[in-house]
């Protein structure tokens, strides 16, 4: 099954930024600083925020570009085949000679929390530049998918460029960092989870996992005075919040509740969860509807080891949602 309902034009999305190897050990526990652990076993996956949102979406039977850049090296040649099987296309991912593709240094423990440590190898060569030379690939874009793994200037060329073609554009504010003014003014819906969200809110406490829609007001209006008309916060295993103050009256802030799953790696999760709001928003759906399918999605996706390996297609999110 696709992601289009059938009839509808399929809503072409847009992702620029990064991609990385995930280099993943399974421990009992997460490290204390200054101490050494025996894992389970060690992974070499395709990753990068940016990648796995495009994948994720390109799963879900969605029209997918990715901007971004490689090392031409065995990593780099496994996120590009990894991609190029959800259908995502490449043509504007470059291949960077004598700088290494990105990586991530993943812990996950067997609550299925982890820690990362990114470095950037390749994707820190992603440059205004290069998205001026993926213009093509803006044309008629719908939606637009960012994030903060790659440099903040290449990260704003590409809001502009995706607002000028009137694009939805996506801001996933990770890893965080203060949000210029200039791109809070290109974005139409940022994407943080709760860790983000408090830095975001500079101090003030984001509410308790089971505060009523009523207690996130002060948030919206916070990310109303930063010039962001609307987010969505996710919650881990406690859902989401969609706060959008274009809505009408009583249903600007909507509470999602989680999808119960067996969770064993969280890992990606997050990147699930956008890849799916992009994937319905290019579909024609609202904003809350959007996130009620990535919720679902997101939850599957924990169910399985890895990131992209363990995304969902369209049909088993749809079976679950019903
Ligand atoms: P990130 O991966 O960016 O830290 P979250 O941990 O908030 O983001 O997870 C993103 C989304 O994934 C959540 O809003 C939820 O829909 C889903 N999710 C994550 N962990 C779980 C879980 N343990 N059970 C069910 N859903 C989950």
């Amino acid at each position: 099954m696709d992601i289009q309902a059938p009839g509808n034009q399929p809503g072409k999305i847009v992702v620029v930024g990064s991609l990385n190897a995930d280099l993943t050990i399974y421990t009992e526990r997460l490290p204390e600083p200054g101490e050494t652990l025996h894992g389970e076993g060690f992974t070499v996956n395709p990753g990068g925020k940016s990648a796995n949102q495009a994948v994720a979406a390109g799963k879900l039977g969605a029209d997918v570009s990715l901007v971004g850049a490689v090392g031409r090296d065995a990593n780099g040649t496994m996120l590009l085949e990894s991609c190029a099987a959800a259908n995502v296309d490449v043509s504007h991912v470059h291949q960077v000679p004598g700088v290494e593709t990105g990586v991530a240094v993943v812990t996950v423990d067997a609550s299925a929390e982890n820690t990362i440590v990114i470095s950037a190898g390749a994707n820190g060569t992603l440059s205004p530049g290069d998205v001026a030379e993926a213009g093509a690939a803006f044309e008629g874009a719908a939606v637009l998918c960012l994030c903060l793994e790659v440099d903040l200037d290449t990260v704003e060329a590409a809001a502009k460029a995706g607002a000028e073609a009137g694009a939805t554009v996506l801001l996933n504010l990770s890893p965080y960092a203060p949000i210029r003014p200039s791109l809070a003014a290109l974005s139409d819906v940022l994407l943080v989870n709760a860790h983000e969200a408090s830095q975001f809110l500079d101090g003030e406490q984001i509410p308790g996992p089971d505060a009523e829609a009523p207690a996130w007001e002060p948030v919206l209006r916070h990310l109303v005075a930063r010039g962001l008309p609307s987010a969505v916060v996710t919650l881990g295993a406690d859902g989401s919040v969609v706060l959008d103050s274009r809505a009408e009256a009583g249903k600007r802030i909507v509470r999602i509740a989680p999808t119960r799953v067996d969770a064993v790696d969280t890992t990606g999760a997050g990147d699930a969860f956008t890849g799916g709001l992009a994937a319905r928003l290019a579909a024609g759906d609202p904003l809350a509807e959007a996130a009620a399918f990535a919720s679902v999605g997101a939850a599957l996706a924990t169910t399985k080891k890895g990131t992209q390996a363990a995304y969902p297609d369209a049909s088993a999110v749809f079976a679950r949602l019903k």
